[in-house]
């Protein structure tokens, strides 16, 4: 069977979305997550000028001869528009293959490992009041685990609280997660990371005294402290039992996470901007780091993140795959057939897409008591209404960007 044709489709319901569309002889499509948030064009480009004229009358079966051709075949390795790119054809590979065997892909990845992929969702608020109720309204949705975030007193806007909707990311002000027609230009937060010092655990008892002890806590620093400030963070809040710490410190500096560890027992999670499994040799062989949280679009699909979870589970440490808005349906398809196939797995980031984009994307997974669980449809389980996606065009948009009161500029 080989590769006959292939397209990249662009397009904004409600934020921009990049998705590769594989079609062999036979007639089999297969689709893949490409979207790059805030850098989706490139990412469309290097698929359409790079990568689709080596694809054509490929076999579209040999999944890991293609990605070994894409990735060593380019000399230049490795970065986020790269890796998203051969991400995509990953999974449209795989989503061919499972549909040509008639099996849903977590049959391919060696069967069901559990009942269900426990999922944490969104809760925030500008301040602790708004938050319990958004806590409240997330459990109401089905989750049996939650991330908080909070505004910090004397800052307008931080990453993961605003005005608009947190379970899809749009219409939010500050922290909107580069919602398509947001803003033109980035928009520009101020950020004080003394302030969120002094804020954050008086957040977590407020959580913990109206919810109790037993429901899971995640919480993400956005690489936005410097090692200390992280290890101060993490050990005033062990008394409230997190689920996990994430991105406590720019996830570059791997270094960085020896000192954070030296100090805290709060357990941490790193790697969504990461596209590699190299980017984690030294958090995982010096064990410095519980979970790993690349996206399967970002970090080069099905293949490489069989491998990374791997390499995770010989050094002890769980999955937690990152599921955000902008990772397509697609994206989060793969994610959640790894999730109930591997056994190294720890939690699945949730973040429910808008109307408008399960008009284009049309996924089977199921989220049911706080679990996702992907459906018996041969293959990733995910519709492309190429209709649809035609009536939301592309539309620019950034991710916001971050200063400090002085003006210089931060980690968002
Ligand atoms: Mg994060």
């Amino acid at each position: 069977m080989k590769i006959q044709s292939v397209e990249t489709v662009v397009t904004s319901p409600g934020r921009n979305f990049v998705t590769l569309r594989v079609t062999t002889s036979e007639g089999v499509v297969g689709l893949g997550d490409a979207t790059l948030n805030g850098r989706e064009l490139a990412v469309d480009a290097y698929l359409r000028e790079h990568i689709t004229p080596l694809l054509l009358g490929r076999d579209a079966g040999a999944i890991e001869d293609t990605w070994q051709y894409l990735y060593r075949g380019a000399y230049w390795r490795r970065g986020p528009v790269t890796m998203a790119a051969v991400a995509a054809v990953d999974m449209a590979l795989w989503d061919i293959k499972a549909k040509t065997a008639g099996m849903p892909l977590y049959q391919l990845l060696g069967g069901r490992s559990r009942r269900g992929a426990l999922a944490y969702g969104h809760a925030a608020g500008r301040d602790v009041p708004e938050l319990l109720d958004s806590v409240r309204a997330v459990l109401a949705e089905g989750y049996r685990a939650v991330r908080i975030q909070t505004g910090v007193p004397g800052l307008d806007a931080v990453y993961g609280v605003d005005g608009g909707d947190a379970a899809t990311g749009v219409g939010l002000r500050g922290g909107g997660n580069g919602a398509a027609g947001d803003h033109p230009l980035p928009f520009e937060e101020v950020w004080d990371t003394a302030a969120y010092l002094r804020h954050i655990p008086t957040v977590f008892e407020a959580v913990r005294h109206e919810f109790g002890p037993g429901l899971p806590l995640l919480h993400d620093g956005h690489h936005r402290m410097t090692p200390i400030e992280a290890a101060r963070l993490g050990k005033s809040l062990e008394p409230y039992g997190l689920f996990w710490l994430e991105d406590c410190t720019p996830a570059e500096d791997q270094a960085a996470l020896r000192l954070v560890r030296q100090h805290t027992t709060t357990p941490l999670a790193v790697g969504e901007v990461f596209n590699h499994v190299n980017d984690y040799t030294t958090l995982l062989g010096e064990r410095l780091i519980d979970y790993v949280r690349s996206a399967v679009t970002h970090a080069g699909g099905i293949t490489a993140m069989r491998k990374l979870l791997d390499l995770a589970a010989v050094h002890g440490a769980k999955s937690g795959i990152h599921g955000p808005a902008d990772i397509s349906p697609v994206g989060m398809a793969a994610a959640i057939h790894l999730d109930v196939a591997i056994h190294n797995f720890g939690i699945q980031e949730y973040t429910r897409h808008s109307a408008d984009t399960l008009e284009v994307f049309r996924p089977s997974y199921i989220f049911d008591d706080g679990l996702l669980n992907p459906s018996e449809a041969p293959g990733l389980g995910v519709e492309l209404d190429l209709e649809a996606a035609a009536r939301f065009p592309y539309s620019p948009a950034y991710l916001p960007v971050n200063r400090l009161l002085d003006g210089t500029v931060h980690d968002w």
